[in-house]
């Protein structure tokens, strides 16, 4: 995990690494919020971001990717009895859309869409410079939208969404059905190590690996096909695309670009830009600090 004291600006100031065990993740959250709150006398709120979902209308955590249920279950009121701060706890797409809108991509934006394509696909809305969570907490879930109706089976029951096909663990499937399916196919660099990654894909891909290119546009094309649907629900002012599978740079985000072209109503495609996000793995932190931090303006 990684923790941040920010200041006002979103700038980080501090930082800390840790690996967190989850048997003791309160008070070891606890002892990295003391440590960071020492560089600093004024300190006003704690945000946690995590993956899952969060009710922010009663402050708990719903499910959460990696960690068990009775954990998170009493996370809030934990947290704020071991720290003595007021604590917001937030879903970690919406934080990073929240720290690039304040501080990366989003800066000058009102309205903007923000996707996290990594190990899963979240996604976050913000309208009118707030962030908009819907009816109960969980708006911008565009990883669930369905991509192909007669899909694969996702994590959420549903068949075919976006995360199945675009998400980094689909990646390196789609990668290893094809190399199965198709001897031609040539993977060089990739078919040596069994164990390959969505990023050797993306590192094969600048390397200008053939089959690794056409894996990486096709993902382009998914995610497009993903945004091009937001886009034309929010005519939004600005799409803002961070997460791993990203860092393939380029070489990802021109099909993304091309695909909304094709796909998305023109009006609508005209008046969107379509950018990467970027603060990396710095978003969240600085995306949750401001949200604690404007939960109580
Ligand atoms: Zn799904």
């Amino acid at each position: 995990m990684r923790a941040a004291l920010v200041d006002n600006n979103g700038q980080i100031l501090e930082r800390r690494d840790a690996d967190i065990s989850p048997n003791s993740m309160v008070s070891q959250l606890a002892e990295l919020a003391a440590q960071l709150r020492s560089a600093s006398n004024s300190v006003s709120a704690l945000g946690i971001a995590i993956p899952g979902l969060v009710n922010r209308q009663n402050d708990r955590v719903i499910s959460a990717r990696d960690l068990p249920p009775t954990l998170v279950e009493n996370l809030h009121e934990e947290l704020t009895r071991a720290t003595g701060l007021r604590v917001e706890i937030e879903n970690d797409a919406n934080a990073e859309a929240y720290g690039e809108f304040k501080a990366g991509a989003g800066v000058g934006a009102r309205n903007l869409f923000y996707m996290m394509i990594g190990k899963g696909i979240g996604g976050a809305i913000i309208l009118e410079g707030r962030l908009w969570t819907g009816a109960s907490g969980f708006a911008g879930e565009v990883g669930h939208i369905t991509i192909d109706t007669e899909g694969l089976e996702c994590v959420c029951g549903n068949t075919g969404c976006l995360e199945t096909v675009a998400s980094a663990p689909s990646i390196v499937r789609r990668a290893r059905e094809r190399l199965n399916r198709d001897s031609t196919s040539s993977l060089s660099r990739l078919g040596l190590r069994k164990d390959f990654t969505a990023a050797d894909v993306a590192h094969a891909a600048n390397e200008g690996d053939d089959f690794a290119l056409m894996m990486i546009e096709r993902t382009g094309k998914y995610i497009g096909t993903g945004v091009a649907t937001v886009i034309n629900l929010l005519n939004i002012e600005r799409i803002v695309l961070g997460g791993d599978v990203m860092d393939a740079g380029p070489l990802i985000l021109n099909p993304i670009i091309q695909e909304v072209k094709r796909r998305a109503f023109l009006r609508c495609f005209e008046a969107t830009e379509i950018v990467a996000a970027k603060l990396g793995a710095d978003a969240a932190p600085i995306g949750v600090a401001l949200l604690a931090r404007d939960a109580s303006a």
